[in-house]
């Protein structure tokens, strides 16, 4: 094997030549006993332990990165205790920038009970968000590796806290120079906090449209987490529908589809859904006390 002719990877190619993206990329590829990974032209070169060489197309597995670090991860990831959305932050004078929390709250049925949850109902309780000044304490205290709480997220320039946006900003050249000049560091939350922003823009210019402001089109969401056993799973969600208004009594409401089952992941293509149809979105927990399902 002469393993001379091959090109080591620098730090960001490690990133990118992964088992996982090399997988997202070429379903079929076998992660198991693997010497090497290494480039060469236009292709990604897994050497086996038995010298046996598999070729992977390069180009195709820059695109399986950049689409899995930009990817819009489910409704709940990142809202904090009572569904609230990130927080507007000015304790470093810029603006658009966000305190986003981790999900914690939703990630099963009992974790609302973890130390990062009640750690996140401090911070809200204490006013922390007002009382901690500058970027460095703020992202110290949320990023702390003991017990992450949350991120900051700087739409004015598109940044964020994160560990996976820290690590390409800091090759920023090294990404450049493999993806292609225009290629900009993101992650996870800046995606989904512009995904969150359209929503409610678009909310807002639905109800806008409604000549008295008071939409009788209405549906509306709940929520229950997947059970403690299965963290991963799916939970649950439950969205009806009326066309009386948000405050109608629970039998003037329809179940959407009601044979169908659907979690945490249907719910951002059914709220742009709601508004695409001219329903408006209601949270049902926090919007609709009088239903309780
Ligand atoms: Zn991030």
């Amino acid at each position: 094997m002469a393993q001379q002719t091959y090109n080591e990877l620098n730090p960001a190619q490690k990133l990118i030549y992964t088992c996982s993206n090399i997988k997202r990329s070429h379903v079929d590829f076998d992660d198991s006993d693997i010497a090497g990974i290494y480039l060469r032209d236009n292709s990604c070169i897994v050497v086996r332990n038995d010298g046996v060489e598999n070729i992977y197309q390069r180009d195709l597995i820059k695109i399986a990165y950049a689409e899995n670090v930009n990817r819009l991860v489910n409704f709940f990831h990142n809202l904090g205790p009572n569904y609230s959305g990130p927080s507007l932050w000015i304790g470093d004078g810029q603006p658009e920038t966000y305190v986003m929390l981790r999900g914690a709250h939703y990630w099963h049925q009992e974790s609302k009970n973890t130390l990062v949850a009640k750690t996140q109902r401090k911070f809200i309780q204490d006013n922390e968000l007002n009382s901690i000044k500058g970027t460095g304490p703020m992202v110290s205290f949320l990023e702390n590796d003991h017990l992450p709480i949350g991120h900051l997220v700087k739409l004015c320039n598109n940044s964020c806290s994160c560990h996976s946006f820290q690590k390409q900003y800091r090759i920023l050249d090294l990404f450049k120079e493999e993806i292609s000049e225009a290629f900009e560091p993101g992650c996870i939350h800046l995606t989904w906090l512009k995904t969150y922003k359209r929503f409610l823009q678009q909310r807002a210019a639905l109800i806008n449209s409604i000549p008295n402001g008071i939409p009788k089109k209405c549906a509306a969401w709940w929520y229950a987490p997947p059970d403690v056993k299965h963290p991963r799973g799916y939970g649950k969600l439950i969205i009806l529908y009326t066309d009386q208004g948000h405050l109608a009594k629970k039998k003037e409401w329809k179940t959407y589809m009601v044979n169908k089952d659907f979690n945490q992941y249907d719910l951002w293509q059914k709220l742009f859904k709601m508004v695409e149809n001219g329903y408006v979105p209601f949270n049902g927990q926090t919007a609709l006390p009088q239903i309780k399902l």
